[in-house]
């Protein structure tokens, strides 16, 4: 067991009060990549006063997890409000300093993750991202899963069964469920194969970026077969487009798949499901990175408003999510309010 060291703060300003009913452990990574920077030293960073406007239960490298905050606290880390994320979550920091092991810094946050849901009853399909809870990029190296350890790969380490057989990589005993047709949108999940199967790995690999199943093995991966690695790349498909991260391929995959890249208008003038998200990036300046970015004056994602060419932008104000896709609500220098997407691949957060 990873060491544990309990270095507590009786009171913080970033908090919404002791009330957190701890529903949720949302994993976090530090993004300092910088030498020392390991748990010790966000702990320490807490304990003085931490000047970012936020705070977090536990953070954790390669030696040792330290706690800062009794779990009863509602803390200002996931950025959604008054959401669950902020109420009703226990937040962990996984350290990314230069000179921490990455890999173990996982394993041991593991280690913490499993003992925390063993303590507050806690189930491994409420262990989630950091980008459960709104647009960020956390924790961003598990998040691209090109740093040694994946998002599934950590949900493996948990015991998280709500895949397939164990949840193993190597086990053999998965008994395969056929499937038949096209996919048009039809639920498809880990333990399938067959021709929707494989249409559903194609576009995956076809899109821009491309979301290999198994990038470098035969074919990539595409292989009609709904395991482990394609639900890896479903869940990183739904994590870079701010959809539910489940690692099933249903109606919001089908139609991110098909181009609703926020400019056909698939969902005509039927009305639009809006849920609010929120986000810590209000008063920072939304910039499009595309050639050219559409812009709405409802929150809708056909027959858009106007265009946002590439440099242009206004400043954000709130983000929601509009027919499952996520969406900055923006302000121009009249102080008019637009609707324009929050994909990364299309717009960046620039301040
Ligand atoms: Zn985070």
């Amino acid at each position: 067991m990873v060491q544990i060291k309990n270095q507590l703060i009786s009171s913080t300003p970033y908090s919404h009060g002791q009330n957190n009913q701890k529903l949720y452990v949302t994993v976090h990574e530090t993004d300092n990549n910088t030498r020392g920077a390991g748990a010790q030293n966000h702990a320490d960073l807490q304990s003085n006063g931490n000047a970012r406007d936020a705070a977090w239960h536990w953070q954790v490298d390669d030696k040792i997890a330290v706690k800062s905050f009794d779990h009863s606290f509602s803390l200002w880390a996931a950025g959604d409000g008054s959401g669950n994320g902020n109420m009703n979550s226990i937040h962990v920091e996984i350290c990314v300093n230069a000179d921490s092991n990455y890999k173990k810094a996982c394993e041991n946050a593991a280690e913490l993750v499993k003992k925390i849901m063993n303590d507050e009853g806690i189930s491994a399909s409420n262990v989630v991202q950091h980008n459960r809870w709104g647009g960020k990029h956390c924790p961003r190296k598990m998040h691209d899963g090109n740093a040694g350890v994946t998002w599934s790969q950590f949900k493996n380490m948990i015991g998280d069964a709500s895949g397939n057989t164990g949840g193993g990589s190597g086990g053999g005993s998965t008994s395969w469920t056929k499937v038949t047709g096209n996919w048009t949108g039809q639920t498809l999940g880990n333990g399938e194969y067959g021709e929707p199967v494989k249409q559903l790995q194609t576009k995956l690999s076809n899109n821009n970026p491309p979301f290999y199943p198994n990038k470098g093995a035969n074919n990539n991966g595409i292989d009609s077969y709904f395991g482990d690695n394609t639900e890896d790349a479903v869940r990183r498909f739904q994590s870079y487009y701010g959809l539910d991260v489940d690692g099933l391929a249903g109606t919001q995959v089908y139609n991110q798949l098909n181009g609703s890249n926020g400019s056909s208008g698939s969902s005509g003038g039927s009305s639009s499901d809006v849920k609010w998200v929120g986000t810590d990036d209000k008063g920072k300046r939304l910039e499009a990175i595309a050639s050219t970015v559409n812009y709405y004056d409802s929150q809708r994602w056909s027959n858009p408003t106007g265009q946002f060419h590439k440099g242009q932008g206004w400043i954000i104000d709130n983000l929601y999510r509009v027919n499952g896709s996520l969406q900055y609500r923006v302000q121009n220098s009249n102080g008019d309010l637009y609707y324009t997407t929050a994909r990364k691949d299309l717009v960046k957060v620039v301040g």
